[in-house]
């Protein structure tokens, strides 16, 4: 609900639409990050949605594009109930800088000193998933560090200091070039002594494809191949390491419902994402729990910033996370009653061609609007950025799939 309030600090919003690209970040092998990395960002994950019995696909608040509707997707906790659990996605740690997703092994040190002297405890996903679904305790201020593709460095540089400074890492592997001893990526041995070093090793499928399906082929060979890439990936883990995988990572961040279906039958209990934002530790969102990339854009300035961001409470979001949408020229719908007074400079962003962000009321509610336009058909990442009246960030952020499948 709309307090005259709230709509006084609107008006002070400076609710912009940026064009901010956000090429899923992490996962790619080509390593491209969003310019959400660049200076100061973080995000949050506050993906609403529709809740468990509310997954119907409604229409929009603007009488927007019909979307698939969500399966298992909850209601995200009251504000303030957060149990907050900031995640940082790491690719490549070497000396050398060869993409904006690589950082050398000083400033991986220095983050983790960072962690450290505030008193963070790394946690794994298997951890995670242990406190989700049996209530396991986690240790104060836990934090998930995690590494995405297998990278022989993050054996050779990460693995060293994470040891000095007595955290654990996640690290999501696609087995198929390990299996095939290509170079460049850990071996089998040292996908061992990671884990005998308390690390958590999890799925990032059998060979990085998309786990989403596009235009090409039936829907059948597409669950025929993505099943086994998800399947492959957990037999060889479990072979190798004892246990089976409850994590997947989804390569380049790809993912719709179909996806999260194909998962869970799979065996997975948690998703990854590359959306940015701080997790919340009871894993309300499970097959969306959000990551902050880390790039060689990252300060140490920035990466606090990150570490500390907030949650912004935007609900009923449309289309839904994780939905995909008919067209390409979607509005995008995002209450935004209860944001906090004092969150300013609010921006809603997503990759080129999200424009006319515009603020309306409608039936006692506050909501933010943009709508693509002749934008790329394919997985786009939206997200949600502000800054409360002490600086602290505050973040929401979340998927969907433009241009639907043929029937
Ligand atoms: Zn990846």
């Amino acid at each position: 609900m709309p307090s005259s309030r709230f709509a006084r600090h609107l008006a002070a919003f400076t609710l912009a639409l940026a064009l901010v690209c956000v090429p899923l970040s992490g996962c790619g092998r080509k390593g491209a990050v969003g310019a959400a990395n660049a200076q100061d960002s973080a995000a949050s994950a506050s993906t609403s949605s529709g809740s468990a019995t509310n997954s119907s696909a409604k229409p929009t608040a603007s009488g927007g594009p019909a979307v698939v509707a969500p399966a298992s997707m909850l209601e995200p906790p009251a504000y303030g109930g957060f149990e907050p659990l900031p995640c940082f996605t790491y690719h490549t740690i070497d000396p050398k800088l060869k993409n904006e997703i690589a950082i050398t092994p000083a400033t991986f040190e220095s983050e983790l000193k960072i962690l450290a002297n505030l008193g963070y405890h790394s946690i794994t996903a298997r951890q995670l998933y242990e406190h989700q679904s049996k209530g396991t305790a986690l240790p104060d201020k836990p934090v998930m560090i995690t590494f995405d593709d297998g990278w022989r460095n993050q054996y050779t540089y990460a693995f060293p200091l994470l040891k000095k400074y007595g955290m654990v890492a996640t690290f999501f592997i696609n087995p198929q070039p390990i299996a095939g001893k290509y170079r460049g990526y850990l071996t089998r041995d040292m996908v061992l002594a990671l884990a005998h070093g308390g690390n958590d090793i999890e799925s990032h499928t059998w060979r990085h494809l998309k786990a989403t399906r596009d235009r090409t082929g039936s829907a059948d060979s597409f669950q025929r191949k993505n099943m086994s890439q998800l399947t492959l990936a957990n037999e060889w883990i479990r072979k190798v390491v004892g246990q089976e995988p409850v994590a997947l990572c989804y390569p380049f961040g790809y993912y719709d419902l179909e996806t999260i279906g194909m998962a869970q039958r799979a065996g997975y209990r948690l998703g990854f994402t590359v959306e940015e934002g701080v997790a919340d530790a009871r894993a309300w969102d499970a097959f969306q729990i959000k990551r902050f990339t880390i790039s060689n854009l990252e300060t140490t300035a920035s990466f606090k910033r990150r570490l500390l961001s907030g949650v912004l409470p935007v609900r009923d979001i449309h289309p839904a996370p994780g939905s995909r949408v008919v067209g390409i020229d979607a509005t995008v719908t995002v209450d935004i009653s209860a944001m906090p007074a004092g969150i300013t400079d609010v921006k809603l962003s997503s990759g080129p061609g999200l424009r006319n962000m515009h603020i309306v009321q409608r039936r006692g509610h506050t909501y933010a609007e943009a709508t693509f336009h002749k934008a790329k058909v394919g997985f786009r990442e939206i997200s949600m950025r502000g800054t409360g009246a002490d600086g602290r960030k505050y973040y929401a952020s979340w998927g969907i799939v433009l241009g639907d499948l043929p029937h």
